[in-house]
């Protein structure tokens, strides 16, 4: 799949985010490394430190779909829903809760994982690796 069209499932997966009390909605979509695609969006809660980020959503898809040593890209995309639209033109990047959970699937697999983050509109884009966005991380070699 192209870089264009990962970016269009993870604004798609954004419409999906339970955002009601942010109204900042995040899409994710994961892709591996056979171009199998799964996606993911927040998740939010009234009990506001139980939501989930749409990286850590869509990370749980791929694992149920084909395993998190498997995961070659990951898109982040989203912004402010304004009148039923993902609006926004500034890139939208995995906190840190989520760029350890990338790194989890890097260090299961030792590939560096890709890492797209884009806006909600338009074509502002940045890519880098977890390895790149999280260094020196802790991992599972940390625990022996
Ligand atoms: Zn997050």
């Amino acid at each position: 799949m192209t870089r264009e069209e990962l970016i269009a499932r993870a604004r798609a997966a954004a419409l999906k985010a339970h955002a009601p009390y942010s109204g900042f909605h995040v899409g994710c979509a994961v892709e591996s490394v056979n171009g199998e695609v799964v996606t993911g969006a927040n998740m939010e809660n009234a009990c506001y430190r139980l939501g989930v980020c749409a990286e850590q959503s869509a990370l749980t898809a791929a694992q149920h779909a084909f395993g998190l040593a498997q995961v070659a890209r990951i898109v982040v995309a989203g912004g402010p829903l304004v009148e039923g639209a993902i609006a926004g033109a500034d890139t939208v990047a995995p906190c840190g809760g989520c760029r350890q959970a990338i790194y989890e699937a890097a260090a299961l697999s030792g590939r560096d994982v890709e890492v797209v983050c884009a806006a909600a509109t338009g074509d502002a884009v940045t890519v880098s690796t977890i390895r790149e966005l999280l260094p020196s991380a802790f991992g599972p070699d940390a625990l022996g």
